[in-house]
């Protein structure tokens, strides 16, 4: 699908293609299912397409059989997605093709800087030139002091400027891998995704890749950040945080403890231990506006 057939009414509803897009760092747990469930069942609510895209772009942060352990959950969560997947680590070429875009418009710049000199805002030391003596280690983005504004359709308007948020950002890293918003972007506007449903740990996120998006000349999907879960420290629910990996013995009730995290009616799936038949009723009773609009919530 090209990006210009986004929003195309098929068959009375609006064209929707969503997306789960984890990294195999380590196996899903409660905080992944969140997104994936809160994305499931919003493209399926739509009649839309589900992708899954595995973001296998960091080797040395990924754990040997994660991807694969993913993919089993998914299933035994009855979490069907549509196609193939997509593996980021055979992508290169493309995020090659964005890159050289991206440096013929010079919107780009080599930056020698190590991540302790500049902090996490980009002072903008290299954006003029690298400084006499110093070599490339990454490529960067330009951006300007204009917001990136956009309407979340559950946290609202949201409005933040680039330039405090983090400065000219590397899109190609001084290991020379591409870059998350790089590869994020890319993929998002390859696989035609038109709404982007994930933690709202990822809303800064969005808007360094908005921006990308703009700059590579796509279509911007639309976003919705889901409330993320966090542990009495205040602490996203992780691999380093030690989240327990999701057990697929206990899909059902995991499912519908993951549902009422989202604030969706359960009453109907309470009597089943099928997941196929939780996730029906969930698709039909969906309700995006019944979501806590809170970034955290503690589990
Ligand atoms: N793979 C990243 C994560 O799991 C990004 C997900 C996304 O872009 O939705 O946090």
């Amino acid at each position: 699908m090209s990006a210009k057939e986004h929003n195309r009414p098929l068959a009375g509803f609006f064209m929707y293609r969503g997306r789960f897009a984890p990294s195999p760092s380590g196996p899903l747990h409660f905080g992944s299912l969140i997104a994936a469930l809160g994305s499931y069942l919003d493209a399926r609510s739509r009649n839309g397409e589900w992708l899954l895209r595995m973001d296998d772009l960091d080797p040395p942060r990924e754990v040997p059989g994660a991807a694969d352990d993913i993919l089993r959950t998914l299933e035994a969560f009855g979490l069907q997605w549509d196609g193939t997947v997509m593996y980021q680590s055979h992508r290169q070429a493309a995020y090659q093709a964005a890159l050289g875009q991206l440096q013929q418009e010079k919107r780009v710049f080599p930056c020698g800087c190590t991540r302790r000199e500049t902090g996490p805002v980009y002072p903008g030391t290299c954006r003029n030139g690298l400084p006499a003596g110093r070599e490339q280690r990454s490529v960067r983005l330009r951006v300007t002091d204009e917001a990136i504004a956009f309407t979340d359709r559950l946290q609202g308007d949201i409005s933040i400027s680039l330039v405090t948020l983090s400065g000219d950002f590397v899109i190609r890293r001084a290991d020379d891998l591409f870059a998350y918003h790089l590869a994020c972007a890319v993929d998002d506007h390859a696989q035609g995704i038109t709404d982007v449903v994930r933690g709202a740990d990822l809303l800064d996120a969005s808007c360094n890749q908005i921006w990308l998006q703009q700059q590579l000349h796509y279509l911007v999907p639309r976003y919705l950040h889901l409330p993320v879960a966090v542990n009495t420290r205040g602490d996203k629910l992780s691999k380093k945080t030690q989240a327990p990996a999701l057990n697929a013995a206990h899909a059902a009730q995991t499912l519908v403890a993951a549902l009422e995290f989202l604030g969706q009616q359960t009453d109907s799936c309470m009597g089943t231990a099928q997941v196929e038949e939780i996730l029906a009723a969930a698709t039909l009773s969906w309700d995006p506006a019944r979501i806590p609009a809170a970034t955290q919530i503690l589990v």
